[in-house]
């Protein structure tokens, strides 16, 4: 979705004050708001607030479960989802094959990774399988403020950190069908080794069991119907711009 598109919709903007709010925070008229970066978000909130634009934050939604169960074919789904914002999180992991920087993922060294937490740049931070992940904090608050939904697609300390710092969060674990269908998910990616796929049945095991600590359990069946619930969910929580 255009920024433009987002500040029409805003009540009592209209398209002369929209133009004047992207002109003065350097955005121009054909941005998408999922390309802008933080300084620009951060830049069009003072403007709004400057303008008394009034904004319900959206609110935030944190996705969880065991590998494999589908949380990134969820995250791709609701990628242009005009309401939704998608937190790119900070890694010290290596690239995979056809994964972009900034888009992905940013990948950084362990320094920098080092750096934004003594910072205080990272909402929470967890390590997983020998990496390190992180939220960045200040593109998700600024993201929230402009009234978009923003969704985390993280594993469960984080998930529990973001509990602990913003009890209003809304926690949703994606849960698989069944234990079978999970483990035939996990155990179909041919290229892992015999040590590998027990390694990952087993952290699946105890993922399956943190379900409990969650506002909701969604039974991934079909993609659309877990996308179309997290979206009503989230509305329900706040409204949002949108
Ligand atoms: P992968 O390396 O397969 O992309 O991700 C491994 C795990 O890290 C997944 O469970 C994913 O949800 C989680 N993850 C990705 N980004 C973050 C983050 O920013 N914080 C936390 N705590 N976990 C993350």
């Amino acid at each position: 979705m255009r920024v433009r598109e987002l500040l029409d919709a805003a009540p009592g903007v209209g398209s002369r004050r929209a133009f004047t709010l992207m002109a003065k925070a350097g955005i121009s008229e054909t941005r998408r708001i999922g390309g802008l970066g933080s300084h620009q978000l951060q830049k069009l909130r003072s403007e709004m607030i400057l303008n008394k634009v009034p904004v319900n934050p959206g609110t935030l939604i944190v996705m969880s479960g065991p590998g494999g169960v589908g949380k990134s074919t969820i995250t791709s789904f609701l990628r242009d989802h005009p309401a939704i914002w998608i937190s790119v999180s900070v890694t010290t992991r290596e690239p995979r094959e056809n994964e972009k920087d900034g888009h992905d993922y940013h990948f950084v060294t362990e320094e920098k990774f080092d750096q934004l937490i003594s910072q205080g740049a990272l909402l929470e931070w967890a390590e997983f399988a020998g990496a390190r992940y992180g939220t960045p904090r200040s593109a998700v608050t600024d993201a929230l403020n402009l009234g978009k939904h923003v969704l985390l697609e993280i594993e469960i300390a984080g998930a529990r950190q973001i509990r602990r710092a913003d009890p209003k969060a809304l926690l949703v674990f994606v849960s698989p069908p069944s234990w079978e269908e999970l483990v035939d998910r996990l155990t179909s990616r041919g290229t892992d080794s015999a040590e590998r796929r027990a390694a990952r049945l087993a952290l699946a095991e105890e993922e399956m069991a943190c379900s409990g600590e969650f506002d909701e359990v969604l039974v991934n069946h079909r993609v659309e119907e877990v996308a179309t619930a997290l979206l009503s969910l989230a509305s329900s929580r706040s409204k949002g711009l949108i």
